[in-house]
């Protein structure tokens, strides 16, 4: 995976098309979504079959598991975001899913479970520029760092980029044209 904390931030950005005045809401539950997928370490450290749907990057990094989160999430915030369920339940839905799809840019690890429960198949794309980071504490290690570093490269600085460019937009079109 990506370090957790590339997720989350990513998930953020995300979230941050949501119009709401709850703004501080909806970066959270993004950045939670986005981090959501990971929690199936435990049937790693439970020592799930590799090739089962139940180990790291199995059915938690699925398309389906984001559709049922992304709804569940979206039901759930509705009302406080004061946005209607079935738009924050599609977003939501994507912004889980971008976890697998991170994770599927990695060089290492297990592929992604995309299809489970329908298939156990495991997926990577034909580009993996992002470094696997060890799971756990090894992110503090020599490795870990230049993990960081390619996530930098790969992943923050181009969410960046396009939060810029997206608030730059936004200002433009409410300023008033003329003098
Ligand atoms: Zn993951």
């Amino acid at each position: 995976m990506p370090t957790i904390m590339t997720h989350a931030v990513v998930g953020a950005a995300l979230a941050s098309a949501v119009r709401t005045p709850r703004r501080g809401l909806v970066l959270a539950v993004g950045a939670g979504l986005a981090m959501l997928p990971d929690v199936d370490v435990v049937g790693f450290a439970l020592g799930a079959f590799a090739d089962s749907i139940w180990n790291h990057r199995g059915i938690t990094h699925s398309v389906f598991a984001a559709c049922v989160i992304g709804l569940a999430a979206g039901l759930a915030t509705s009302r406080p975001l004061g946005v209607a369920w079935w738009k924050l339940a599609a977003w939501f839905a994507v912004i889980t899913a971008s976890h697998g799809v991170l994770d599927a840019f990695t060089n290492g690890g297990f592929g992604i479970a995309f299809g489970a429960p329908f298939s156990a198949e495991r997926y990577f794309f034909a580009w993996t520029p992002i470094e696997v980071s060890p799971l756990g504490l090894g992110i503090l290690s020599r490795r870990g760092v230049s993990v960081l570093a390619s996530e930098a490269r790969f992943v923050v600085l181009p969410t960046v980029v396009i939060l810029i460019a997206v608030g730059v937009a936004r200002r433009a079109m409410r300023a008033p044209l003329g003098v």
